[in-house]
């Protein structure tokens, strides 16, 4: 029985709910009228508190994904544009994953990390090399981190994860610093959950991998993982525990992506019907290929079009949370779908345990990779492309460092204050990026857009402030925010 409100995983993600959703769906795909004003109904409107969405319910965001009409995909992908350029402008966010251990217990059969690899070998960082990593991470510029690690209670218990954020954050080389680190680890208890809130870490992210029970128990074969309920009951807990930003996700190619898709619209529906805060961001990894892992045995692989348009039409059902792209995908694939919705990507990646130190940009450790990255240029690289292509990209972690997080960061959202906040804040982390890591061709660029995009803070006394910030930031200070 469908109930949005139960704690209860197989009753908030109901498989009888996900069917009914379907067969909706495929009944209404080609109803242009419909369609139409779902599209209508889901455009950002301005109110007496700003621009606002009413963004789009399971059912109705699953009719948009069925309909293979090319003139309404056209429409759809316009939408997803617009609802992206009103809340996230053209800032994209930075960060990248730091591996910390590839022990696990759990038999994934996916993940090339599963217990019975025998191929891969198994790496733990010692704090000294945390602190070489993050040493390595901070000299490309990142300030934003995502903590990767098996589930191991012996090798990885919560005690190593607290010691290593503790590491990362105390480590302050030449101008750098990690500003926010996002977690991902496996499901883990309310008490936990609130020691990683105690540690200050940002989101919690953990992937459902698929929403579908049955296949989540075969992919899952062995180990804690194998639990659907406490694995996808796992956000409520990290709510109970006092962290208010999680992060969904989907491991598409394992399950049908409409199942998945419907199964993740509901998940983050029953976030906000049971704590008032939908999912701070939304991930959208797809298999890749790995030791002892060939994606091809999964026969759900979604092509580029499908997942563009998965992408496009969560920006429309969720217009308020972020969504991630990671180095799984190619330069190719990843200028297509920032267009669509994406607000936040990781640059200069390595999915090695300790694949930063101590190697050049060309080199690249495979031993202990997680997966094969497929985007494998440069931060700076990056970087320079994001701005030729007239995005701003981001170092920005104000929202958290502020408390604007969970509820507060949406009301900031929907009051429309992002082009005075978000948008200064992209620029000065830009303009501190520029000055300490950028290459001289990339500063170029950099600064003659800064000079730009700076006259398009709508407020003057802001306006102001943030010129003056910027120039204290050519002169050496560091860490300004609003
Ligand atoms: N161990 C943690 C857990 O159980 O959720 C999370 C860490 S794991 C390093 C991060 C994510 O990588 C997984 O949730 C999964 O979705 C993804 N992943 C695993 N194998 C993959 C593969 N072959 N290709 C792409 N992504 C993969």
């Amino acid at each position: 029985m469908y109930d949005i409100k139960s704690l209860k995983a197989e009753e908030f993600i109901s498989d009888e709910e996900i069917k009914a959703t379907l067969a909706y769906a495929d009944e209404h795909k080609h109803d242009r009228e419909l369609i139409e004003a779902l599209l209508e109904k889901a455009r950002p409107k301005k109110t007496g508190r700003g621009v606002e969405c009413s963004g789009l319910s399971h059912r109705e965001a699953s009719v948009l994904l069925a309909c293979d009409l090319p003139e309404m995909t056209e429409k759809i992908y316009a939408l997803a544009n617009e609802i992206k350029e009103a809340f996230y402008g053209d800032r994209i966010v930075m960060f990248a994953p730091l591996y910390l251990s590839n022990y696990c217990v759990n038999k994934c059969v996916y993940c090339p990390y599963h217990v019975q690899n025998k191929e891969i070998p198994r790496k733990k960082l010692t704090q000294e090399e945390v602190r070489d990593e993050v040493i390595a991470l901070q000299d490309m510029g990142h300030k934003r981190l995502a903590i990767e690690a098996g589930e191991d209670p012996v090798n990885n218990p919560i005690e190593y994860i607290l010691e290593c954020i503790n590491t990362i954050y105390s480590i302050k080389h030449k101008n750098g610093a990690i500003r926010r680190v996002n977690v991902n680890i496996a499901a883990t208890t309310v008490e936990n959950y609130k020691k990683l809130h105690d540690a200050g870490i940002g989101t919690y992210i953990l992937f459902q991998e698929t929403y579908h029970k049955e296949s989540y128990e075969k992919l899952h074969p062995a180990g804690p993982k194998h639990n659907y309920a406490y694995h996808t009951e796992a956000m409520d807990r990290a709510m109970e525990g006092g962290i208010d930003d999680v992060g969904l996700g989907v491991l598409f190619g394992l399950d049908l992506f409409r199942y998945e898709f419907a199964g993740l619209l509901m998940h983050a529906e029953h976030l906000e019907a049971v704590h008032g805060v939908g999912p701070h961001t939304i991930s959208v990894p797809r298999v890749k290929k790995a030791s002892d892992i060939d994606p091809n045995v999964f026969d759900n692989s979604i092509d580029d079009d499908t997942f563009a348009k998965i992408i496009a039409c969560i920006r429309i059902a969720v217009p308020y949370t972020g969504m991630i792209i990671s180095t799984r995908e190619n330069e190719t694939c990843r200028e297509k779908v920032m267009k669509l919705g994406i607000s936040q990507i990781s640059g200069g990646s390595r999915t090695s345990v300790g694949g930063y130190a101590g190697y050049t940009p060309e080199e690249r450790p495979h031993d202990t990779e997680q997966f094969d990255v497929s985007d494998q240029r440069s931060l700076d690289e990056v970087v320079k492309w994001l701005m030729d292509m007239d995005y701003i990209p981001s170092f920005c972690t104000a929202c958290y460092r502020e408390g604007r997080t969970g509820d507060r960061f949406m009301a900031l959202c929907k009051v429309g204050q992002i082009q005075n906040c978000c948008h200064p804040n992209a620029l000065l982390t830009l303009q501190e990026y520029l000055q300490d890591y950028a290459s001289p061709e990339t500063k170029k660029v950099g600064e003659a857009l800064i000079d730009r995009e700076i006259q398009k803070v709508p407020d003057p006394k802001r306006r102001e402030k943030a010129l003056d910030y910027l120039n204290r930031i050519r002169n050496g200070e560091r860490d300004f925010r609003f």
